[in-house]
């Protein structure tokens, strides 16, 4: 069975197979961890984005990491939270689950998720928990090349949920 872990930090510092990153559907950078990514990576970056033409809502993309201690980087794209009831957590769910599609496609072994549509984005934080832990252990119950799922915690409040979420039930 995979590993599944959550440390606070920054996602542009860890050196798994690939980082996720929240991006916008242009995909051509913007701020929080996009923005933060897109500075660490390098101006390269940017260039194979371009040549991407965008990604839609729920899906991912991926592309080289450059100047990242990660090889790899999967662009997603969460949802904005309009209230809930406009499909985000189904939304969000794909975001998480296309993200580990291209990596097991990739062959990749680790990947290291940000806390997707919870910034900018305002998706409510315990409810976003919910969702991408749900969503990485139903699609890691499939036969996978990932052997560990990081979640990078940025903040203190989705730490404290991450931790409580993951560590204190048996499942
Ligand atoms: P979104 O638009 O999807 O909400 P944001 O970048 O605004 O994207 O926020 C997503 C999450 O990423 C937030 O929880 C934010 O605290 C976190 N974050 C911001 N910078 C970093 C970073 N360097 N590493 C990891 N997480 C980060």
């Amino acid at each position: 069975m995979p590993i599944l872990r959550v440390i606070q930090g920054d996602i542009t510092k860890q050196a798994v197979d690939a980082i996720v990153n929240a991006a916008n559907t242009s995909l051509l950078g913007g701020g929080g961890v996009d923005g933060a990514i897109h500075r660490a990576a390098g101006p390269e970056l940017v260039f194979e984005c371009r040549m991407l033409h965008g990604c839609k809502t729920g899906d991912a993309k991926l592309t080289r990491g450059y100047r990242l201690p990660a090889p790899y980087i999967i662009h997603a794209v969460g949802p904005v939270w309009r209230g809930g009831a406009h499909g985000e957590a189904d939304l969000l769910a794909s975001c998480y689950r296309r993200s580990l599609e291209i990596a097991n496609a990739e062959n990749l072994n680790s990947i290291a998720f940000p806390n997707i549509s919870t910034g900018i984005y305002g998706y409510p934080k315990d409810k976003a928990v919910e969702v991408a832990i749900t969503a990485v252990r139903n699609y890691l119950k499939k036969q996978t090349s990932i052997q560990e799922v990081i979640f990078v915690c940025f903040d203190i409040d989705n730490l404290t949920l991450y931790e409580q979420r993951l560590y204190s039930q048996n499942e």
